[in-house]
């Protein structure tokens, strides 16, 4: 049913406005004396039938007793009054009337009633009424604004919702909610929708009264009077902030959950690299050697046999390191060792590989550095072999320069012994977005398939929970295609206060 003719906005009313209006007289005990014609086809019987019996018993029921009291105190005071109630029509059905009671100036006491029917105009403010209640009750946010924007309504949820009073914001434009955060474009555009008399459907980041944001999703339509002219816009809000904390929650879970499937897939595929690389290396020499035993080139089948297993079971320990680490709390062995050594012994690893490619290492340990120290050699070995190998592999020319101080940042009030040591190169670099990631696990700053250096990504890995371990951080500077130095601090007893 149009809104129009449910609240009964185009009837006239009342409807005996155009009818002729139910007239009759009742003596003191409400029996009928005289009645007009209109009455008697309203009621659907002759006049001389009508006369003599109770006007009451045509009255509902429910409003007799009132209309019994009203008509007893007009005869003891001999005052006119008005009252409502429902009449029954000829066809049975009750029709609301508007009833003004006048007393007659006659010898016996006598009234005149005039009755106008009202039934549409109580219908459509019945209806009114339920309007006006389900817009109070809304669990949306309501607003009625004039033609020029000025807030003529709120509802309650809208106060509810912004923090602000119906009596704050009636005459108020409703941009005392802008929050600055929706673009001006999204305003201008709503309007041009509006104004053409069309609904517009959007969002807003609003401002509440406290200052908090929240986002809207609204809908607003134009009201057009009669002669189609836009007197109002209506617009349904609700609150939807939860919504996009939600969906935000959800996307970023996504994206995670594909970085993560990713990041597996990645893995696997450098896991089958770097296993099957080298078992292919052993089961192609063993074949070879047992094929022909004499070979001229035995020696090399039996060198790559070899490169080939320690490979195997380089990665096979980092994989079992790197999970025995991040188990739980890294056990850490204490004793003796000297330091310069300790960064001889790990570039001397690597001097050969070096030497290949054309690199010089160098190493120093500055001024200051205890010669001694107590500490787990083995760990702080493994850590700058992780570097130092880096280093070698991700270059091409150059030195590499590896060193130790007595790091700057290290409380000197404290009675451990902190370092700082560092790896220099003039390699390849690494792109300043991947500089942190790295130091996950099987993360890679280059993830082409086409990558060109071996390694699962497992090293910065195992060396971060290390240098943790040791009570230090690691990190990375870098400029690609110019060079890495990677730094890490680390904690160590003094020889003279170190329990042996
Ligand atoms: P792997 O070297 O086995 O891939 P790492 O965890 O040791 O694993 O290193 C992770 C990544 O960090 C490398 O794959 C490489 O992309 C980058 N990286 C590490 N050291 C260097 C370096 N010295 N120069 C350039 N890139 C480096």
């Amino acid at each position: 049913m149009p809104f129009r003719s449910y609240f009964g906005l185009s009837v006239g009313s009342p409807d005996s406005a155009i009818l002729p209006s139910l007239c009759w007289t009742v003596d003191s005990a409400g029996a009928y004396t005289v009645v007009n014609e209109a009455a008697a086809a309203f009621f659907g019987q002759p006049v001389e039938a009508l006369l003599g019996t109770s006007w009451l018993e045509w009255v509902h029921p429910s409003d007799r007793g009132a209309c019994r009291d009203a008509l007893s105190k007009a005869l003891e005071t001999g005052e006119p009054f008005h009252c409502e109630y429902r009449l029954r029509r000829r066809d049975g059905e009750y029709r609301w009337v508007i009833n003004t009671t006048t007393p007659a100036s006659s010898a016996t006491p006598s009234f005149t009633m005039t009755c106008f029917d009202v039934t549409s105009l109580h219908e459509a403010a019945e209806r009114l009424k339920i309007f006006a209640l389900a817009a109070e009750q809304s669990p949306i946010s309501i607003v009625i604004t004039n033609a020029h924007g000025d807030i003529e309504y709120v509802n309650p949820k809208f106060t509810a919702t912004t923090g602000y009073s119906r009596d704050e914001v009636v005459g108020k434009n409703p941009r005392i909610l802008k929050s600055g955060e929706t673009p001006p474009e999204g305003y201008l555009a709503m309007w041009a929708e509006l104004t053409a008399g069309r609904e517009w459907r959007g969002e807003f980041h609003n401002k509440r009264k406290d200052g908090g944001l929240f986002w809207e999703s609204a809908v607003i339509a134009p009201v057009r009077d009669n002669e189609g002219k836009i007197t109002h816009y209506f617009a349904v809000k609700e609150d939807i902030t939860e919504n996009k904390r939600l969906a935000a929650m959800v996307a970023e879970a996504q994206r995670r959950a594909q970085a993560a499937q990713r990041a597996k897939n990645e893995f696997l595929n450098n896991m089958s690299h770097e296993l099957r690389t080298p078992m292919n290396g052993i089961l192609g020499m063993a074949y070879l050697l047992r094929e022909s035993p004499n070979d001229p080139e035995r020696d090399t089948y039996l060198r790559v046999l070899s490169e080939s297993t320690e490979a195997l079971l380089a990665f096979m320990s980092q994989l079992l390191d790197l999970a025995s680490l991040s188990e739980g709390a890294t056990v850490l062995h204490a004793a003796p060792f000297d330091v310069a050594h300790c960064l001889h012994d790990a570039t001397g690893l690597f001097a050969a590989a070096a030497a290949e490619k054309g690199l010089t290492i160098k190493t120093r340990v500055e001024a200051g550095v205890p010669p001694i120290v107590v500490g787990d050699s083995l760990r702080l070995g493994q850590v700058l072999a992780n570097l130092i190998g880096n280093a070698v592999k991700f270059s091409s020319k150059g030195t590499i320069s590896v060193k130790v101080m007595l790091d700057p940042s290290s409380a000197s009030s404290s009675s451990a012994v902190g370092m700082l040591f560092s790896v220099q190169d003039e390699g390849i670099g690494i792109p300043a977005d991947k500089l942190d990631i790295i130091f996950e696990p099987f993360e890679r700053a280059d993830t082409s398939s086409s990558r060109k250096f071996g390694g699962a990504g497992v090293g910065l890995a195992i060396a971060r929970r290390l240098v943790e371990a040791m009570g230090g951080r690691i990190w990375a500077v870098s400029r690609a295609g110019h060079g890495s130095t990677f730094f890490f601090t680390a904690q160590f007893q003094p020889l003279s206060g170190a329990r042996i």
